[in-house]
Order: structure tokens, then C-alpha cells, then sequence
């Protein structure tokens, strides 16, 4: 392969080489496997560098609710008091107790500094009772909309887990990261992606607006962050982006305007935003000329996606507009027929099922485990599925991705609906070319071709042709991003 000018200029076999040989610089692969570089089409880029910044509290960092406290007390004693301690990732179904931890768990081990334990979901997350009183949230609160503040039984006192207020608690209560805390984190996440052969990412963070396209902008001049980004944006956002310029699109092959990115729950049985909302922001980021990113998890909020798409359509008819249902696990087959229908695109997680499977077993109820996270029928139904990793819920590692796909293993070796599987080809089409796809970008990313961005990654082994079990061992050698090498093992 040759480039140029950071583009595929020639392919062919090294046979012909000797066209080249002494003119260019040449990066032997050494008969590896090259694929095009993984696009993780959705991603939380700053969330992943504050956390790798904070308090890990994984799964696989503890064990333990007193794991917990032992790690927070830790770095307790390093910060003065009143500085706030950020810890990440922990998984209640992972911990023996099998629950959330509380306030007073978190008090024990931090009682002169405000602390925020967030869940790994990133929807939920603990405030210990400096940090509530910090946030303005005591026995007389109410539940703010789409909120929800789980109270003591006998007391009535918020308990300190708090559902769907993450971005309320770190924008409006929290300190930013300072610049220096914001770069040091955002060189950890560029490492990640760069190790693991990403070489482009989408990010579908919903409070992005004009303010972290500015910080992108930075990141990526600074080149802190190396891989291309495509952000979207929250629909808050969308007036003003429109009234500095930053149309559909707008950007370079560096930094990319992307969709509109609209979060859908059910926190409390109820939809919110309502389906009129939905149908209505929908309709004016699709009249303006945006694509949409839809979040929804549930069955009900992927039929009020599918209903919006379906009412603004009728109203304002457009094709090829890929409008997105970002995660859209619980899809039953009358869905798949109505999102395909619309044309929608979906972005998948398929790593979900290797890092959370064990516990969709236990909680999902059986009725819905055949449609949970589905692959193959993505695939057959022309919802022209793309892969990502949701990192920082999830690692961002696009191999783990396309072993889940091919195995629909969990961790714990327990499989989920296997005929939802694909084949390896069709995993890496959809991290590499199927991103692509999702963010208007197949004719310049996704395939090794001439006239694409030489974009590729370097692997230790072929997916497709070693045994499933063995593509969760592969390691990537090199990652190439315009035809330069920009990580090499
Ligand atoms: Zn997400």
C-alpha cells in the first residue's frame, strides 16, 4: 500500500514494491495483519480522561465495598480537605453485597472532603453527605425532572445515590477540570485509543456545544488527542452552533461536526424528554439539516425513537439522512421492521455483552434476552449497524468488541442468544466501515482503497482466521493515522 499526503495512493502486491523502493519512507508490517483503523462511533472522550484521572473503582480494581472506602480513604490523605475526590466505574451487581453504596459507606472513608462515586453506567452516582450539602440536596428536595433521589426508608433522608443527575452534579456542583488536569487526562484516553488501533472516534457526549468544540479544537491542534474526532452535540446547543456558522459537517477530516444528540429515558415509567418533545426536537435538528443520535436503551424509549423518526419523516421527507439510535438494546422484532422502515442507523455496543453479560442474564427478563444487544439481525434488517465501546462505560477496546460479536460470550463464559452472532469479517466491518457509514464519512474512511485516508491498524494476528476464542488475545502492533505511524507496541 501506498500513500500520499495522508492518502491511499496505490495498492497492490509487494511484487510491485520496487515502483516505490528508495522514493518513500517505508513502514514494513512484516506479513501482519492490516485492517483499516477501528472508528468507535460512540464515545465519551472527556468523562474517559477525568476518570482516568480519578478513583478507579471497577470491577477490576475492587472487590468490595470496603475496597471502596479503602481506596477513597487512600486519597483522602493526599489532597487537602474540602478538594473534591472523583472516584469511577463501580458496578453494584459486581460488588458481593450486591448493592449500591451510600453516603454514610462514603462519609467513613472521606468525612472532610465532598466525594462522587459514579456508577459505571454514568447514569447514577453516590454523593457522600459533604457533597449533598454541597449540591443543595437534603430531605426537602424534590426529584428534579428526569431525575431521581433515592431516599432511607425510615428516614426519608436522600441516601446519597442519585439516578440521572450526573451532568447537573459535574457541571453546576463540581469544579471544571483545570487545563493541566484536562490534558493530563486526555493524553491517558489518547494512549488507550491509540494502543488499541482506534484511529477515529465519535463523540456523543450530549452537553457538547460551541465550548467543547472549542476544547476539541484545541486538543486536536495541540494534537493531545490524535485520532479524528466527529462530535456531536446536544440539541441546547443547536441555535447557536447555527448562528456561528458550524454547519452539518462542518470541520475537517481532523475535527467533525457531527449529530444531534438527544438522550431518551424512562427513569420513572415516564419518557423524558415527553414523545412531543421528542417529535419536536427531532424534527427541528432534521429540518436544519442534522443528522440525529438518539439514546435508548429500553423497549419503550426505542419505540418512542422509532415513532419520532417516523413523524418527523412524514412531515419532512428525506433520504439517505442515517438518522442514529444510539445503543438500542432491547429491540424486538416489530421495531426492527419499523427502524427499518425509517432507515434508521444503529450504533451497537457489542462489548456489553462480554463486560455486563453475566448480570443480563440474572436481570433482563427472559422474554426480552433474545432481542438484548442483537448483531445478526442489525445486520439482516438493514439497520447497517457500527460498533463502539460507550468508553469510558465500557473499555474502549474494539477487539474485545468483535470477540463479543462473534462469540456473544460474557466474561464469565456464559453465552447470550448465539444466533445473533456474526462472523469476524462482518465484527470488523462494522468497527472499521459501519462507523464510517454512521457519520457520513465511508468515502474517505473504512476500507483500504485508493483516494481513502491511510488510516489503518497493525494486529498481531487475523481475526478472521484464527479460532474465536483467540481474537480476545490479539494485540495491536502499530496504528497509522494518515499514513504516519502514531503508536507502535
Ligand atoms: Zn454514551
Amino acid at each position: 500500500m501506498a500513500a500520499e499526503a495522508g492518502e491511499i495512493v496505490w495498492v497492490g502486491s509487494n511484487a510491485d514494491l520496487d515502483l516505490f523502493r528508495g522514493r518513500k519512507k517505508l513502514i514494513n508490517c512484516e506479513g501482519k495483519t492490516v485492517i483499516p483503523g477501528f472508528n468507535d462511533a460512540h464515545i465519551h472522550v472527556l468523562s474517559y480522561a477525568s476518570g482516568l484521572l480519578g478513583i478507579d473503582c471497577s470491577p477490576a480494581s475492587v472487590a468490595s465495598i470496603s475496597d471502596i472506602q479503602g481506596r477513597i480513604r487512600q486519597s483522602a490523605q493526599r489532597v487537602p480537605q474540602g478538594t473534591w475526590l472523583r472516584a469511577n466505574g463501580y458496578n453494584e451487581f459486581y460488588l458481593p453485597e450486591h448493592r449500591h453504596p451510600t453516603r454514610h459507606h462514603l462519609d467513613q472513608a472521606a468525612p472532610h472532603h465532598p466525594v462522587k462515586l459514579t456508577h459505571r453506567s454514568l447514569h447514577a452516582c453516590v454523593l457522600n453527605s459533604r457533597a449533598l450539602s454541597l449540591a443543595g440536596i437534603s430531605i426537602e428536595t424534590p426529584d428534579p425532572p428526569g431525575g431521581l433521589i433515592d431516599r432511607e426508608l425510615e428516614t426519608g433522608e436522600p441516601s446519597g445515590l442519585l439516578f440521572g443527575m450526573n451532568p447537573y452534579i459535574n457541571e453546576q456542583v463540581m469544579p471544571p477540570m483545570s487545563e493541566e488536569e484536562l490534558s493530563q487526562g486526555v493524553k491517558l484516553a489518547n494512549q488507550s485509543f491509540l494502543s488499541s488501533g482506534i484511529t477515529s472516534i465519535q463523540d456523543a457526549t450530549v452537553r457538547n456545544g460551541f465550548e467543547q468544540w472549542q476544547t476539541f479544537l484545541k486538543l486536536k491542534e495541540g494534537r493531545e488527542l490524535v485520532p479524528r474526532v466527529c462530535m456531536m452535540f446536544g440539541l441546547h446547543a443547536l441555535a447557536d452552533l447555527k448562528e456561528r456558522g458550524l454547519r452539518p459537517g462542518y470541520g475537517d477530516p481532523g475535527l467533525r461536526l457531527g449529530a444531534v444528540k438527544i438522550t431518551l429515558d424512562e427513569t420513572r415509567g415516564q419518557l423524558n424528554p415527553s414523545q412531543e418533545e421528542l417529535n419536536e426536537g427531532v424534527l427541528r435538528a432534521h429540518q436544519d439539516g442534522f443528522q440525529v443520535a438518539i439514546h435508548a436503551v429500553e423497549e419503550g424509549t426505542v419505540e418512542a425513537a422509532a415513532i419520532a423518526l417516523e413523524y418527523c419523516l412524514h412531515r419532512s421527507p428525506k433520504a439517505d439522512h442515517r438518522h442514529r439510535l444510539e445503543h438500542c438494546s432491547v429491540c424486538p422484532p416489530p421495531l426492527l421492521r419499523r427502524l427499518q422502515d425509517v432507515g434508521a442507523v444503529v450504533v451497537t455496543q457489542p462489548a456489553f455483552i462480554y463486560f455486563s453479560g453475566e448480570r443480563y442474564l440474572k436481570e433482563v427478563p427472559n422474554e426480552q434476552l433474545p432481542w438484548l444487544y442483537r448483531t445478526r439481525s442489525f445486520l439482516e434488517n438493514g439497520l447497517r449497524p457500527a460498533g463502539s465501546s460507550d468508553c469510558p462505560v465500557a473499555p474502549c477496546a474494539p477487539l474485545m468488541g468483535v470477540y463479543a460479536a462473534v462469540t456473544r460470550k460474557a466474561e464469565s463464559g456464559q453465552v447470550l442468544s448465539p444466533e445473533e452472532a456474526i462472523s469476524p469479517g462482518e465484527a470488523l466491518r462494522i468497527y472499521t466501515l459501519g462507523g464510517a457509514h454512521a457519520s457520513f464519512e465511508e468515502r474517505s474512511k473504512g476500507s483500504i482503497e485508493i483516494g481513502k485516508l491511510a488510516d489503518l491498524a497493525v494486529l498481531s494476528a487475523d481475526p478472521t482466521a484464527v479460532a474465536p476464542e483467540e481474537i480476545k488475545e490479539i494485540q495491536v502492533d502499530k496504528t497509522i493515522i494518515g499514513g504516519q505511524v502514531v503508536w507502535e507496541s
